[in-house]
């Protein structure tokens, strides 16, 4: 699978929505296969999750609102914090590991100005997640 690098996060934080919108299933879809360990290929820009966004516009990038943070400063900050470039390839595993080492403030910080941050609770989701693949 291929993903763009703040979708790595995105997927352990994921919970589902309540309406079946195309990106809410997409994103199922995406994080079924993420947790069934499936080895995931990094790449820059839209990635198969982008492309069901209803906001999503070709040769844009989102998050370009006042006081937002666009996904493609995410996914510097994510590929800082993972030690990823784009064509590298990781999975599920290897994240968590990395992310149970990880303090929620440096957390807290990678994913500043995400409107989803507060919406989807995703700090202790994400943490959950890590636990879940990291705790013998
Ligand atoms: S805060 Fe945003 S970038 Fe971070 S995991 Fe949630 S949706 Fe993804």
């Amino acid at each position: 699978m291929i993903l763009r690098p703040h979708h790595l996060l995105c997927l352990l934080a994921f919970r589902g929505v309540a309406e079946s919108t195309a990106l809410g299933l997409r994103m199922e879809k995406m994080r079924q296969r993420y947790l069934g360990g499936e080895a995931v290929s990094i790449r820059e820009g839209h990635d198969t999750i982008c492309a069901q966004c209803p906001h999503m516009e070709p040769g844009t990038t989102c998050g370009s609102e006042a006081g937002a943070v666009t996904s493609d400063e995410l996914d510097r900050r994510i590929v800082d914090l993972l030690g990823l470039s784009a064509g590298s390839t990781t999975d599920i595993q290897k994240v968590a590991e990395i992310l149970a080492h990880v303090s929620d403030e440096t957390l807290l910080k990678v994913c500043k100005g995400c409107s989803w941050r507060d919406t989807m609770n995703c700090m202790p989701c994400i943490r959950e997640t890590v636990d879940g693949l990291t705790t013998p």
